[in-house]
């Protein structure tokens, strides 16, 4: 089972990948976007980080200053987003003590299904819900497998999706705004949010 310490060394783990690739996420930004993917990410989940001493004491705690943080600290899409990620996380984790792989599968399920009201991206649209989604249905796949299964086939599924946003035309966020010259760049919040699913992955292992 995943305890709520688990849960904040996942966020600390994203936090730390989200800074080792920083310039890249910033890169593939300046391909479609506006540059500042990499720097949104890392100032957002700095301001998180500072914020998990004390270490919060309940899973429904530590989304909900995730999330709050991230949707005042970060500018871009990505910080409401990603934000809302979080904080519709928390409450189907409210019960205390320990999640198990159902339990987690269900938070994420809730976590994406907020971005997709908040930001109304489907999938094909180029966005970090074509990582989210198929991450989500991998997870279900494998969730009689126990958590640290259910996260590796969320990242492979994740990552299959990061790429295949490559020859995608943008129909959300700024990418969209350049039309069909979007195509031949990969997603940069699709490819943070292959980070996401990888930082559980390799925190569950
Ligand atoms: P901004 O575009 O405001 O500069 P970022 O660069 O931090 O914000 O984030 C861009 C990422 O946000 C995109 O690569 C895309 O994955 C994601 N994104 C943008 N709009 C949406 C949306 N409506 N739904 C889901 N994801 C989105
Ligand atoms: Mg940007
Ligand atoms: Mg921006």
């Amino acid at each position: 089972a995943v305890s709520t310490d688990d849960l904040v060394a996942w966020i600390r783990a994203f936090r730390d990948a989200v800074h080792a690739h920083k310039d890249e996420l910033t890169q593939l930004d300046s391909e479609i976007g506006d540059a500042d993917h990499g720097s949104n990410m890392a100032r957002g989940l700095d301001a998180v980080v500072a914020k998990l001493d004390p270490v919060p004491a309940t899973a429904s705690d530590l989304f909900k200053t995730v999330g709050m943080t991230l949707v005042s600290s970060v500018g871009g899409a990505s910080g409401p987003l990603y934000g809302t990620l979080f904080l519709r996380m928390g409450p189907p984790l409210a019960g205390d003590g320990e999640a198990d792989a159902a339990a987690l599968g269900a938070a994420l399920r809730a976590g994406v299904e907020g971005v997709v009201a908040r930001g109304k991206a489907e999938l094909g649209d180029k966005t970090m819900i074509d990582a989210l989604s198929p991450a989500l249905d991998a997870w279900d796949a494998a969730v009689a497998d126990g958590p640290a299964a259910a996260a590796r086939a969320a990242a492979d599924a994740a990552a299959r999706g990061r790429d295949a946003t490559e020859p995608l035309v943008a129909r959300k966020g700024r990418a969209s705004y350049l039309g069909e010259r979007s195509a031949g760049h990969i997603d940069p919040g699709a490819t943070s949010a292959t980070l996401l699913l990888e930082a559980l992955r390799d925190t569950l292992a």
